[in-house]
């Protein structure tokens, strides 16, 4: 509660003791070791790990940790600017065309992360009256007072509501009306479209839910947009590299052509194993967001050395179909195996299987019990998921061995007839 008197920063003072008290405080290890292997070293002994992103093994694949590492004795550690000052990099544009070429659209841009390329592609979209009024007072056609920034009154943005944090924020960087619509329920869209007076409708959603791991109706998403003439975008930060027949998403997963989705964002932190963010599309959408997104304007760009690791990491990954074969294997047996025990796994496909515990603070100390037991699998809680909906987000990768999911079977099987778990 608020105290008469306090200063903010007392008043955070006070509340990072009362979270601290509530025991929910994170309490990550440290990690002495890669955390992008299946057995890491904490305190001092091995544990196991349920939760890294890296699906395919590739982070510390050797050809692409020497692809990274000529290109840091080439370009040094950082980039000197933004790519419209001096950092307009040969590896980053290779970068651009290999992940464009990979998920099957003419172009790609590139950021230092995932969440740069949400919060800085969703609000550069609806900038295209200002831009449109920049240039034709450059090409002295302007009439009137010249271009003005503010609300776009013009522009609806429908956002599912299970949207990720960084397309969340994106969203409320938008100079738009936001109406959200139900996780997965295009009837509902349907209904919100063709009530919509906006001439400029967007439709955002996340192609694989992080924290649920069910996949997105593409079909039917497609199939409304092109209906109403509105504008899609597929945050596909979990599907690329791992769904489909040639890994190239979720659109391929379900046959769905690119050409029906205007942009497809991506991460290459999970099934590539480095870092950084693209978005896909054609390519004058894409030469737009060089000059509307701010995040790609004001930002520097990611490390030579990662962008050349990443597009190394693409090749890999295309050459060898196993590495997400087996990550989707191991994920579709733990997922069998773990609701046999009697957990929940809300519905998930691929290979984020969530095990739902439900209460907060029983979360917390599953995760604890679960350490204890030489494993490292933090929970998701509220507010990155609803009140009262926490879980374990287990992640299966390409690495992890049948032994060691079996080992992890056994400790949430003992969890359960406790009723710890
Ligand atoms: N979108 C989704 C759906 C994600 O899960 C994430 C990362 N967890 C991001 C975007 C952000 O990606 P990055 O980690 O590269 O910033």
């Amino acid at each position: 509660m608020k105290k008469v008197g306090q200063s903010p920063t007392e008043r955070i003072k006070s509340l990072v003791g009362m979270v601290k008290a509530t025991g929910l405080y994170p309490q990550n290890p440290i990690v002495n070791s890669a955390t992008t292997e299946p057995v890491i070293w904490v305190d001092g002994r091995d544990h196991l790990l349920f939760c890294s992103n890296n699906l395919l093994g590739l982070s510390n694949h050797p050809e692409v940790k020497q692809a990274a590492a000529k290109a840091l004795d080439r370009y040094g550690l950082g980039s000197g600017g933004s790519r419209q000052m001096a950092a307009n990099i040969d590896v980053h544009r290779a970068l651009e065309r290999r992940i464009a070429e990979h998920v099957g659209q003419q172009d790609a841009i590139c950021f230092a992360a995932g969440y740069m390329a949400n919060v800085g592609v969703i609000p550069a979209l609806m900038k295209v009256d200002l831009l449109q009024a920049i240039a034709e007072t450059h090409l002295g056609q302007s009439v009137g007072a010249g271009p003005q920034a503010g609300t776009d009154p013009n522009w609806e943005v429908f956002s599912e509501e299970l949207n990720h944090a960084s397309v969340v924020d994106g969203v409320r960087l938008a100079k738009a009306v936001v109406t959200k619509f139900p996780h997965k329920d295009t009837g509902v869209l349907a209904k919100l479209l063709a009530a919509s007076d906006k001439s400029s409708k967007f439709i955002v959603s996340d192609g694989v839910f992080s924290m649920d791991g069910d996949i997105a109706p593409i079909p039917e998403l497609a199939r409304l947009a092109r209906k109403q003439g509105a504008m899609l975008m597929i945050d596909d930060a979990h599907g690329v590299g791992m769904l489909g027949d040639n890994g190239r998403g979720s659109l391929e997963h379900y046959s769905v052509p690119t050409s029906e989705v205007d942009l497809q964002m991506g991460t290459f932190t999970k099934a590539f194993g480095g870092i950084g963010g693209y978005v896909a599309g054609d390519r004058e959408l894409i030469d737009f967001l060089r000059i509307s997104a701010r995040t790609y304007i004001f930002s520097a760009p990611l490390p030579p050395a990662i962008a050349a690791g990443v597009a190394e990491a693409i090749d890999v990954a295309e050459r060898e179909p196993w590495r997400r074969e087996k990550a989707l294997e191991n994920a579709f047996y733990f997922r069998r195996e773990v609701e046999a025990l009697g957990y929940d796994t809300l519905g998930s496909e691929a290979h984020i299987v969530p095990t739902l515990i439900g209460d907060e603070l029983k979360a917390a100390d599953v995760t604890r019990h679960l350490r204890h037991r030489g494993i490292v699998a933090p929970h998701a809680r509220y507010p990155a998921v609803a009140l009262g909906m926490a879980r374990i987000r287990f992640v299966m990768t390409c690495q992890h061995e049948r032994e060691q999911i079996d080992y992890l079977l056994k400790c949430l099987s003992e969890l359960r007839e406790k009723g710890a778990g």
